[in-house]
């Protein structure tokens, strides 16, 4: 009998464990054997390992534990690994994963925007769903499954806070789960490998109508290393803004991203004061088509790292995006 593939799977909440609880509302419960026996279809597919890191709502879910999320899947034995967690912060924690992965089993990231108590619970199918990919995927890839669809980390985004549609890409899915198949219409994202042991405290601000920006006054002095704006539209910020980012360029590196939901940074369009031109000839930082809190996590990766050269590397990696 031929031998089937063994198949990790690492449970950390979110929604797709979580059950009605007496107090109030849901909590994450299940375990990750508890939400691989739900799913009886996948036991022809593979053989499972279950192992729970941890129980919470997805907020919680921080640097280092996907750091040793990454390190438990590179050293397991398995063909591939799927990461249940909640779906709030999963753009985020398979970026990371993706900037820290470095081993060969696919590494897919899927969970639930339906509780298992709730008529059309979700998690199951995203989870058989994620175990199709998983086998399909190309060698040392890190993939995000929601919906039938696979994403680039690099490029999805929660657009919705209820809908099971929540996930889209900026380009489009890199894939789509249809009749038990994969059809693969993009390049899977392959994990970067970087290390890290001490990620830079990076802080994310957001421009806003008539604000003063002081926010960006205090950010020396609350031990920030570094800070990403997202500005207006293409790289605008007011003039108040504009001065005060250029002042904290003389102590911190200041990325200039930006609060639309998709499109680049510009760089040479725009000449009033605040626009990307003077911005960028002032010493910001523009982050090309990376959303600003996938570029607070790289930049805090790279000064982390101490990579000496974190700009030309940066710059590299945006460029691209
Ligand atoms: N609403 C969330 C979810 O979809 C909760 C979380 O992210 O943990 O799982």
């Amino acid at each position: 009998m031929e031998k089937m593939p063994v198949i990790q799977v690492f449970a950390l909440g979110g929604t797709i464990a979580m059950t009605p609880c007496a107090s109030s509302g849901v909590t994450p419960t299940l375990s990750a054997a508890d939400l691989i026996r739900a799913v009886p279809d996948l036991m022809g597919m593979a053989e499972f390992h279950a192992e729970t890191l941890v129980q919470k709502g997805s907020a919680n879910l921080t640097f280092e534990l996907i750091s040793d999320l990454c390190r438990r899947a590179e050293a397991s034995s398995a063909q591939a690994v799927i990461v249940t967690q909640g779906t709030d912060s999963m753009e985020e924690t398979s970026f990371l994963a993706s900037l820290l992965y470095k081993g060969d089993a696919p590494l897919v990231f899927t969970g639930a925007m339906r509780s298992s108590d709730q008529p059309g619970a979700d998690g199951p199918a995203n989870l058989l769903d994620a175990a199709r990919v998983a086998l399909s995927a190309p060698e040392g890839s890190v993939s995000l499954v929601m919906n039938a669809e696979v994403h680039d980390p690099w490029h999805v985004a929660k657009e919705h806070t209820s809908s099971l549609q929540a996930f889209i890409s900026e380009h489009g899915p890199v894939g789509t789960v249809v009749e038990g198949g994969v059809i693969w219409r993009g390049a899977a994202r392959t994990g970067l490998g970087y290390e890290c042991e001490r990620p830079a405290p990076v802080a994310l601000v957001s421009a806003v109508l008539d604000d003063d920006g002081r926010q960006l006054d205090a950010l020396p002095s609350l031990g920030y290393e570094a800070v990403v704006i997202e500005a207006y539209g293409a790289g605008h910020l007011s003039e108040i803004w504009a001065d005060k980012a250029a002042r904290l360029t003389e102590h911190m590196p200041v990325l200039l991203a930006s609060r639309a939901r998709a499109g680049r940074v510009f760089e040479q369009t725009y000449g009033y004061i605040g626009a990307e031109i003077d911005l960028i000839g002032r010493g910001l930082l523009p982050t090309g088509g990376m959303r600003g809190r996938k570029a607070r996590l790289l930049l805090s990766l790279l000064l982390g790292a101490e990579k000496q050269n974190w700009k030309q590397v940066f710059t590299t990696i945006v460029k691209s995006v």
